[in-house]
């Protein structure tokens, strides 16, 4: 495992077309393209790293995985009438099909989909209460007690959210955002905001693991759920190329980040900055084709 890392990392190190890191959160443009991370977690509770794996990355829509365990924690299966389970085969900040669709959006991991889930974690609690618990989350399922929100990327975020608070306004207009529009944003932006290693993030993504040793922070059906969620809506409207060419649940971030399960066998993080045209790492999914060939680890064999 050592070896396949140190190679995908020096393939990707290597690489020319690095794709394009996010600029449209002004904070992230300033991240150094040239970097590259994979970390992999066993079922068996090895940890194996290449890369830039103890440096720490903007999580952004990966954080959406932990606030849907979270939300789906507090009110179960009453999420379902909020929001869909079908992929919604446009940009992750699609305002498109809200229309049509009366205000409730196809997934939880598009981003109208999750200022829903974070709306109903938020609940009647203070953001800080809720971010707080989300923090505490993230730190139990990695066990990791170094894990923070970046402040100047959540605020960098909210000052230039204008895309999502019209996609929140328009819910709101539909009965389908119960807080007031700016609470479910400032929440949202610090989530997204928080800062990980990819070693970290390889850890924290045990929790939806199935196997003995793994955290019991939700429960097996909610696991298996929530990875089938990954699989068929994780990359936006990349999600059926990234099925094809990984076949692994898989959840990715405008940071760079993407973190895989592979049900039984164990958790990958991989990091690259610079974004493909569906706004997933590029790198990091060139990489994870190679890892699940090579290991032969896809869920499709
Ligand atoms: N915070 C980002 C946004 O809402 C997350 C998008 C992503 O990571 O895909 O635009």
């Amino acid at each position: 495992m050592q070896d396949l890392l140190e190679d995908i990392a020096a393939r990707a190190l290597g690489a020319e077309d690095r794709g394009k890191v996010a600029d449209y959160i002004p904070e992230l443009a300033k991240v150094d393209p040239d970097q590259f991370a994979i970390s992999v977690s066993t079922a068996d509770g090895q940890l194996f790293s290449a890369g830039d794996a103890r440096t720490p990355f903007s999580i952004q829509s990966i954080s959406k995985v932990f606030v849907l365990a979270l939300a789906l924690g507090q009110v179960g299966e009453a999420l379902w009438r909020r929001v869909g389970r079908e992929p919604s085969g446009q940009s992750f900040d699609s305002i498109l099909l809200l229309e049509r669709e009366k205000g409730i959006p196809r997934n939880p991991f598009i981003n109208a989909g999750a200022l829903v889930t974070t709306d109903t974690f938020l609940g009647s609690a203070s953001p800080r209460e809720a971010l707080g618990a989300l923090i505490r989350f993230v730190r139990a399922a990695s066990d990791q007690d170094d894990i923070h929100i970046n402040e100047a990327v959540a605020k960098s975020e909210l000052e230039t959210a204008h895309r999502n608070f019209a996609l929140a306004h328009y819910m709101r207009s539909h009965g389908n955002l119960l807080n007031n529009p700016d609470l479910v944003l400032g929440t949202y932006c610090h989530q997204c905001a928080i800062e990980m290693t990819c070693e970290q993030l390889a850890l924290a993504g045990r929790f939806l693991l199935d196997t003995a040793g793994a955290p019991s922070l939700v429960s097996r059906e909610r696991k298996r759920r929530i990875n089938a969620l990954m699989m068929t809506c994780g990359h936006y409207d990349g999600s059926g190329d990234f099925a094809f060419r990984v076949g692994l649940p898989g959840k990715s971030g405008v940071g760079g980040g993407i973190l895989v399960i592979a049900p039984g066998r164990g958790s990958v993080a991989v990091w690259s900055p610079g974004l493909n045209s569906y706004g997933n790492s590029k790198l990091g999914t060139e990489a994870m084709e190679i890892f699940a060939r090579e290991t032969g680890w896809s869920i499709f064999g």
